[in-house]
């Protein structure tokens, strides 16, 4: 693939007309006020048909499973050519790309409850465990969060993992323990829970774990928002569980398999990986076009800045940078078409670069701003606090460095 399609162009214009009426009016308040971005999410799943096609989607999927529980014939599917399958990719890209533009907040926010918590259910729970917990999530009728990070575990998310889940003796579990910096926190309705099995065994031997908690459940506390450099638009908190008794219907897969709880979580960090080269392409974008109208226009010493070969340099650089961001986005979507996807190293590689690149070139936005940029009216300083959180999480750079040398040693 090397450029959008007509119809892509298409729902690009229909996404950007959505969220210059109904996201740029409200963007003062999800910056710099409390409100939630999840109505707007609502609308806009709602608007572009997201809400029916995930409902029937999931239909299609537990009528499947369910006639695989109980040896009965599947229902007829037709098999999705390998362009659907990308074409599909590119329809899930465009939205991210366009509202990164504005508030990649609010890509985070959603992408964590239909793409992390939703999928994880989806993956390991049973199919009462799906219909009660992953369809809610997926119509955003309910906010998903999912939790890993601890105070004292956050790189190292399992090696340091404290939280701990103990057998009740009456085939529950009681579990204890906190999570912090977690996206959705303060108002998820429904939680996946990641914890060390405490059967007895030393800390570094127990299985990991995954539980799903509801809102409301005696002995869950849910934070405020914390109050963070940027991402405003996406409420982050903390959790803890103080002795809080579930029935096995709650352990994801109702199975204490060893390492689930680790091979979920490094499938999800694959997909979290891969999905910032989307958020760096609307923020770059966003940059790149918000530095050549300022550049066009502000004049200093008698002409526009754009005249100046040093400020040629900052949007030459950025131009390269969004077109190198653009092909590793186009490289997924062809990788798709091809039934192919990235390994783990090289979705770190990706993340890697997608997230330097786009915080280098919001930094050379505001510093092409000059005082302008430092002010919250011109957006770049926005962009630039929101696009720095993509060093960070889903592992941070170092992290991703050390997945990329990991893969390029090994023998
Ligand atoms: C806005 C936001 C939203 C988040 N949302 C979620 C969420 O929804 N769910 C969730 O579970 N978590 C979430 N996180 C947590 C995030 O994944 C962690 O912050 C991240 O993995 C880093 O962990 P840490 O903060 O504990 O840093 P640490 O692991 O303490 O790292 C501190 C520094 O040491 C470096 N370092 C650590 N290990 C190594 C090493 N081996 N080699 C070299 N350098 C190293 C790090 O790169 C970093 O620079 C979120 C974080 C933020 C900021």
């Amino acid at each position: 693939m090397i450029e959008w399609s007509e119809q892509h162009k298409q729902i690009r214009t229909m996404v950007r007309r959505f969220i210059a009426a109904e996201i740029v009016p409200h963007l003062e308040e999800l910056e710099h006020g409390d409100m939630p971005p999840y109505d707007l999410l609502r609308k806009m799943l709602k608007t572009f048909g997201v809400v029916d096609m995930a409902r029937a989607q999931f239909a299609r999927r537990i009528a499947r499973e369910k006639a695989r529980a109980e040896n009965t014939p599947e229902p007829e599917e037709r098999t999705k050519s390998p362009e659907e399958v990308g074409n599909e990719l590119a329809m899930r890209m465009l939205p991210i790309i366009e509202l990164c533009r504005y508030s990649p907040g609010m890509v985070t926010a959603l992408g964590v409850s239909v793409g992390l918590t939703a999928s994880a259910i989806l993956a390991r729970g049973t199919i009462a465990q799906k219909e009660r917990w992953a369809l809610p999530l997926l119509t955003m009728e309910k906010i998903g969060a999912w939790a890993i990070t601890e105070p004292g575990s956050g790189s190292d998310a399992f090696g340091a993992m404290k939280s701990t889940a103990k057998r009740d003796g009456n085939g529950g579990y009681l579990l204890n323990g906190s999570k912090t910096f977690i996206t959705n926190g303060p108002h998820a309705d429904t939680i996946v829970f990641m914890c060390k099995l405490d059967d007895g065994r030393p800390p570094q031997d127990r299985a990991v774990v995954s539980f799903v908690l509801d809102k409301g459940m005696p002995g869950l506390a849910q934070s405020k928002r914390l109050r963070k450099m940027g991402l405003h638009s996406s409420p982050t908190g903390e959790l803890s569980v103080a002795d809080l008794r579930v029935g096995k219907e709650h352990l994801l897969g109702e199975r204490e398999e060893q390492n689930s709880g680790r091979k979920d979580a490094k499938s999800t960090f694959t997909s979290e990986r891969t999905g910032v080269a989307a958020m760096a392409l609307g923020i770059v974008e966003e940059c790149l076009r918000l530095s050549v109208d300022y550049a066009r226009t502000r004049v200093q010493f008698g002409q526009p800045i754009g005249q100046f070969q040093l400020i040629q340099l900052k949007l030459a650089k950025m131009e390269v940078a969004r077109m190198n961001i653009q092909n590793l986005v186009f490289r997924q979507i062809e990788m798709a078409s091809q039934g192919k996807s990235m390994t783990l190293a090289e979705a770190s590689a990706c993340k890697l670069y997608c997230a330097q690149a786009a915080v280098e070139t919001c930094l050379e936005a505001v510093q092409l701003f000059g005082g302008n940029g430092y002010m919250a009216e011109y957006r770049v300083e926005q962009l630039c606090r929101d696009a720095k959180v993509l060093q960070i999480y889903g592992g941070t750079d170092e992290i991703q460095v050390t997945h990329i040398a990991r893969d390029l040693l090994a023998e």
